[in-house]
C-alpha cells in the first residue's frame, strides 16, 4: 500500500510538475523520493542539501547518528552506530545554543550558548548545517 501512494504521488508530481513536502521517519522512503531533505531534530531543521548528499556526506552529528541506525539490506556491509544519550529538552523551554547538545557525543561547553541556524558547508549554500563545528 505504501509503495502504491508513493508511486502515485511521484506520477502526479511528474505529470504537474508539483513540489511535494514528504515528512517520513523512514529514511529509506525519503532517500528514493526526495532531490532535497531537511533534516529536523526537535522542530527545527539542523541540516538540509540534496539528498544523496544528506545521505552520502552527513555532517550534523544527529545526522550522522540517525543514518547510523538505518538498516542497509547487505549483509556485507558493516556499519558502527552512533548511540545517542542524554536526554531530550523539554519542547517548550528549550532554552540557548544548540538544542542538540544534551545529546550530542561532539559537544563543547560553547554549544551551551552558541547563536546556532542553518550555513553552508564549506561554503556550499546548497548543504546547509546547524552545527559551530561544522
Ligand atoms: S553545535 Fe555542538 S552540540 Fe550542537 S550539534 Fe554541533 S557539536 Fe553538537
Amino acid at each position: 500500500m505504501q509503495a502504491q501512494i508513493l508511486n502515485l504521488l511521484m506520477d502526479l508530481q511528474a505529470e504537474y510538475n508539483l513540489g511535494l513536502v514528504y515528512i517520513t521517519h523512514n529514511l529509506s522512503v525519503a532517500r528514493k523520493i526526495s532531490d532535497k531533505v531537511g533534516v529536523m531534530y526537535l522542530g527545527t531543521i539542523v541540516e538540509y542539501g540534496d539528498a544523496e548528499t544528506i545521505f552520502e556526506d552527513p555532517q550534523h552529528p544527529y545526522t550522522q547518528a540517525l543514518l547510523s541506525a538505518n538498516p542497509i539490506p547487505d549483509p556485507t556491509v558493516d556499519r558502527e552506530r552512533i548511540p545517542l544519550e542524554g536526554t531530550i529538552p523539554d519542547p517548550i523551554d528549550i532554552g540557548d545554543g544548540c538544542r542538540f547538545a544534551p545529546r550530542c557525543p561532539e559537544a563543547e561547553a560553547r554549544c551551551e550558548t552558541a547563536e546556532m541556524g542553518l550555513e553552508p558547508f564549506e561554503g556550499d549554500p546548497d548543504h546547509q548545517v546547524d552545527c559551530i563545528k561544522r
